[in-house]
């Protein structure tokens, strides 16, 4: 799981204490691997009768393929948060959006390999036609009370901590 070799001048890493922690650290150019988490973002939509758009995950998405999600992505790394929202929702949905406020952050550790803190926002449509693309290969709009298999223990946590619209 952890890098073997420095990502700037391909020498084999050491393991040095820095920061309290053991991390890789090069000992020809001096770099140290802090091993952070990256961005993750997700829009929630809902319906006048507040139900919400749900995307089923593909093969394409790697992590819960044929699980449910709130539509999400990951930031790019010269990429504002909201920008990286708006950018991501449309690939996989169709949908333009508004982003009217935040909604959750939280730590997903699903991925061993890539941890995230992903930052949930409220969104309203403003155009487009729903069609998934991308990581989903289906769309729709489900109720709380009856939420399909979901593939981020955190988008639960978020969903049930969400009141009526
Ligand atoms: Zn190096």
């Amino acid at each position: 799981m952890e890098f073997r070799f420095c990502p700037h001048c391909a020498t084999p890493l050491d393991r040095q204490v820095r920061g309290d922690r053991l991390r890789p650290v090069c000992p020809n150019c001096g770099y140290v691997h802090y091993r952070n988490p990256t961005a993750g973002v997700a829009v929630i939509v809902r319906r006048d009768d507040g139900a919400l758009l749900l995307g089923r995950r593909g093969p394409k998405a790697g992590t819960g393929a044929g699980q449910w999600c709130i539509p999400c992505g990951h930031v790019e790394w010269d990429e504002d948060v909201r920008t990286a929202a708006l950018r991501e929702f449309a690939e996989e949905t169709g949908l333009s959006v508004r982003l009217t406020g935040l909604a959750a952050v939280e730590s997903n550790f699903h991925d061993p390999r890539q941890h995230t803190v992903g930052i949930w926002f409220h969104g309203t449509v403003t155009g487009g036609a729903l069609e998934p693309d991308d990581d989903l290969v289906e769309l729709g709009w489900f109720f709380i009370g009856a939420l399909p298999e979901l593939a981020f223990v955190t988008d639960r946590r978020v969903i049930e901590g969400l009141g009526t619209p």
